[in-house]
């Protein structure tokens, strides 16, 4: 990225800054010639820029690099543990926590159960809650904490960010981002969960030089994260990425959506255990959890081993679909997926091959993410960050 040499109003400043603060980032390493050379930046410059970021802690200087004929140039890197930012996740039973710091290092995770799904009085005041708790367990000050992001499983106002629908938590209409402001008195970004994991993995995962990648959540429901040439893509209206009602059985179950076999009421977590426990065939109580299912099935119980195939051929219907709309380089299926990832994996990469145009799915990986279920709340912590870099 070049940085830009004319003008000299605070904008352009900030703008050059996060751009030699990206190349720090991404290059794990580099001098300030080597920075004054990528970005067409005289030395002076790039030099008053590097002082000044010494200056605030964002880097350091790391040793000395392999010298080209003089001196052996002083090689710069990000300082960990420096500025840090805070990740929650709102689930419908549990808040996730996550605290990372600009090298993307996370310091600080923490699960915190409700009884009932949250309200989003609770949530502010939980939210509230447990920032306080991990502001004062970890000493941080804080002008060295770069803002908080929230993740929601819903749909959000593309500009005020107000949550349209999380149908999960039953909230319609609802406005999180201003109490929160008010309650926390810090920057506060907002995103869709799903969005979150598809950055996370952009940032720290499978997909960091991928420009075209579905990270898909299977959870209650199924939802998914586009990212489109780099960018993160939501839609005129942020609802992009609603995958998980995507039609793909006529004759199956009545989905919360009002419509009839959508992919989230065959291979979402609910979906499967609710036809599991339907299933007459079935010998085992597997009772209400999806856990229980999974260890029926690793023991062999036909009934629900059967259900969680019928969700993996219709999860690689849908990828089809997809392979074939957007043709992306890679499909990563992300939240409760890794954790049974080896018992559906090959049955969704057959199918999807199967029902794929053969040129874009020979294209396309479908991999499980490494992340598990903290995917979003490492995502919106990196919402913040990103900012830092320009990003
Ligand atoms: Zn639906």
């Amino acid at each position: 990225m070049k940085a830009i040499k004319t003008g000299n109003n605070q904008y352009l400043k900030e703008l050059n800054k996060a751009i030699i603060m990206d190349l720090i980032r991404t290059s794990e390493g580099i001098s300030r010639k080597a920075l004054a050379d990528k970005t067409g930046l005289s030395a002076t410059a790039t030099g008053t820029i590097v002082s000044s970021l010494l200056d605030d802690e964002y880097i350091q200087e790391k040793g000395l690099g392999k010298s080209s004929g003089g001196r052996k140039p002083v090689i710069l890197e990000l300082k960990p543990r420096s500025y840090f930012a805070f990740g929650f996740d709102i689930d419908s039973h549990c808040l996730y926590t996550i605290v990372m710091d600009i090298t993307g290092d996370v310091i600080y995770k923490r699960k915190r159960e409700n009884q009932n799904d949250f309200t989003p009085q609770q949530a502010i005041k939980t939210i509230t809650k447990e920032y306080t708790k991990a502001v004062t367990k970890l000493k941080l000050s804080e002008d060295k904490i770069l803002g908080v992001g929230v993740s929601v499983p819903g749909i959000l106002d593309i500009v005020s960010k107000k949550i349209i629908l999380a149908p999960n938590l039953g909230w319609s209409m609802v406005e999180l981002l201003e109490p929160l402001k008010s309650a926390l008195d810090i920057p506060v970004y907002l995103d869709n969960e799903s969005m979150c994991s598809a950055s996370c993995e952009n940032w720290l995962g499978l997909c960091k030089d991928v420009e075209d990648f579905i990270c898909i959540n299977i959870e209650s429901g199924i939802g998914s994260g586009l990212f489109l040439r780099g960018k993160a893509y939501r839609g005129i209206s942020g609802s992009a990425g609603e995958v998980g009602h995507i039609p793909v059985n006529e004759s199956g179950p009545v989905c919360k959506c009002g419509n009839v076999g959508c992919l989230e009421t065959i291979a979402s977590i609910n979906g499967m255990v609710a036809r599991a426990n339907k299933s007459k065939k079935n010998n085992h109580d597997i009772g209400k959890t999806f856990n229980e299912l999974l260890k029926n099935a690793r023991e062999g119980d036909e009934e629900c081993l059967r259900v969680l195939k019928e969700g993996a051929v219709s999860l690689g219907k849908a990828i089809a679909y997809l392979i074939n709309t957007i043709n992306p380089q890679k499909i990563v299926l992300g939240k409760r997926f890794p954790d049974y990832s080896e018992l559906v994996i090959d049955v969704i990469r057959k199918t999807a091959k199967k029902y794929a145009l053969t040129y874009p799915a020979s294209q396309s990986e479908i991999i499980p993410s490494s992340f598990g279920e903290d995917s979003s709340a490492l995502g919106a912590a990196i919402i913040p960050i990103r900012k830092l870099f320009g990003r």
